[in-house]
């Protein structure tokens, strides 16, 4: 996607990543000027292979030409403190922006908005469940037959996808990084999952964290919102969001139980997907059809889905079939195999306490691999969950100091994870699940996540 606006002026990338490159790309294609800079040792020939000159922002004078200044998610630009790049391009007026920044500007630039179903884009952000959210989202869509791209976070970067077509969407997966950081923000449906207390350090509190996420509902924002309502600040946000009593602007979802009032409501209960309009039930789900999506968390993202596509025209019938073909999203609650009566379920991807928790509550007869590298607070706060665990696999360079913790569950301290698999794999009984649910980080023993939940699948493929 050309990102115009830029014709003949000079623009700075920051960091040579993925994105960045793209955005070189992107930026070329509609006539800016770029110079590159990346800490790394690989800045130069990346920046050679591009074609493009390599200048360090951080001297003085560093960003005195530019007419914007666009870095990478992996780059701090406030808390705890601007790269030196940034904090040049702050002193010197110079706008920052980010590749979502530029991708929803040079829509509204747009060669597209000259087609008949002028495309659109539906923008995910939240704390937990917007990977899973966004492809479920996607998924949905494309059983509908709409031709659908998915991006961001999750998928291809933003300025990589290709042009989408008459009636197209752009699923896009924002982190609050990315939200807080991009200069235009207008998709057309806004989701809003949850908010739990992770990745505050970068926001400067609970507050800022909110307020990154916030800024995809600001001012001339989305026309539907999708916004989960099982905490305060969603309720605040629809409450803000909402035009009136009964209005169809916003859709409150939830799967904490029942929702009433006059407005646009989805909400899981016992099992069941419910939508109600004016007060009147138009829609009804069997969720626990539904393999794909196992636990209560799932139930919020299959309501987000849901709304989502409900808002976009398809029926509640439709959206169902659609939802019992989903096959997961790889490290998330994903079942991998049974074997001898007995599940195994990669959640690879629960790297902290609040998605371990979900995955704990979502399954019975845990056999719960867990360990790694210890996030601050530890494991302890999950001992309130741990009713259906029937005995800790730990894993980790500090699987002692995780195992003390446990306090009242059967502990075993299995180090590696093909020690860990092989003994829940010789005590597990028929009706046991076998999950992997670290609520650690990865990287004492592995790349990431992803490279941790492989190693599992591998080790439980061997079995089989
Ligand atoms: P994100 O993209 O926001 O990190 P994912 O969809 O990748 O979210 O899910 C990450 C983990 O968070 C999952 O493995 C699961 O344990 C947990 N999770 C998923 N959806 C939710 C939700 N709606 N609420 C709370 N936790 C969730």
């Amino acid at each position: 996607i050309p990102v115009r606006g830029f014709e003949g002026q000079v623009v700075g990338v920051l960091g040579l990543g993925r994105s960045g490159i793209a955005t070189i790309r992107a930026l070329q294609a509609g006539g800016a000027e770029v110079v590159v800079w990346d800490d790394g040792a690989r800045a130069g020939e990346l920046a050679a292979a591009e074609g493009v000159a390599l200048r360090d922002f951080a001297k003085p004078g560093g960003c005195a030409d530019l007419a914007c200044l666009v870095t990478s998610p992996g780059i701090p630009h406030l808390y705890p403190a601007p790269h030196p790049a940034i904090a040049e391009a702050l002193a010197a007026g110079v706008p920052v922006d980010n590749d979502i920044g530029l991708f929803f500007r040079s829509l509204a630039g747009a060669d597209w908005a000259m087609m008949e179903q002028p495309p659109k884009v539906v923008a995910v952000t939240g704390s937990n469940g917007k990977s899973t959210t966004s492809a479920l989202i996607a998924h949905v869509l494309r059983e509908a037959g709409r031709e659908v791209q998915l991006a961001g976070n999750i998928g291809r970067g933003v300025l990589d996808i290709d042009p989408p077509g008459d009636g197209g969407i752009v699923v896009l997966e924002l982190s609050s990084y990315q939200t807080e950081l991009a200069r235009a923000l207008t998709p057309d449906v806004g989701v809003f999952t949850n908010l739990s207390p992770d990745h505050l350090d970068r926001h400067g509190g609970p507050g800022g964290y909110f307020a990154a996420k916030r800024r995809l509902f600001a001012e001339g924002g989305p026309d539907r919102c999708v916004i989960g309502v099982d905490e305060v600040e969603g309720r605040f946000l629809a409450n803000q969001l909402s035009v009136g009593p009964g209005d169809d602007r916003v859709i409150r979802v939830s799967s904490a139980g029942k929702l009433s009032g006059p407005g646009w409501l989805v909400f899981a209960k016992k099992g069941f997907l419910a939508e109600y309009r004016k007060g009147r039930q138009v829609g009804a789900i069997d969720l626990r059809e539904i393999s794909g999506l196992p636990g209560a968390h799932n139930h919020q993202n299959a309501c987000a889905a849901y709304a989502v596509a409900r808002s976009l025209g398809m029926g509640p019938r439709q959206i169902e079939a659609a939802l019992k073909s989903f096959a997961g999203l790889p490290h998330r609650s994903q079942k991998i195999a049974e074997i001898a009566g007995v599940a195994y379920v990669n959640d690879s991807k629960a790297t902290n306490v609040d998605s371990a928790r979900q995955a704990l509550r979502a399954f019975r007869k845990i056999r719960w691999i867990c360990g790694g590298l210890e996030k601050e607070g530890g494991v302890a706060p999950l001992l309130s969950d741990a009713a259906e665990v029937r005995k800790a696999y730990v894993i980790g360079r500090e699987a002692a100091h995780v195992a003390m913790q446990l306090k009242g569950i059967e502990v075993e301290i299995c180090g590696d994870m093909g020690t860990a698999v092989a003994r829940a794999h010789a005590e597990a009984e028929a009706g046991d699940t076998v999950l992997l649910a670290p609520a650690c980080a990865s990287f004492d023993q592995y790349d990431s996540f992803e490279k941790r939940g492989d190693d599992f699948v591998a080790r439980v493929q061997a079995l089989a």
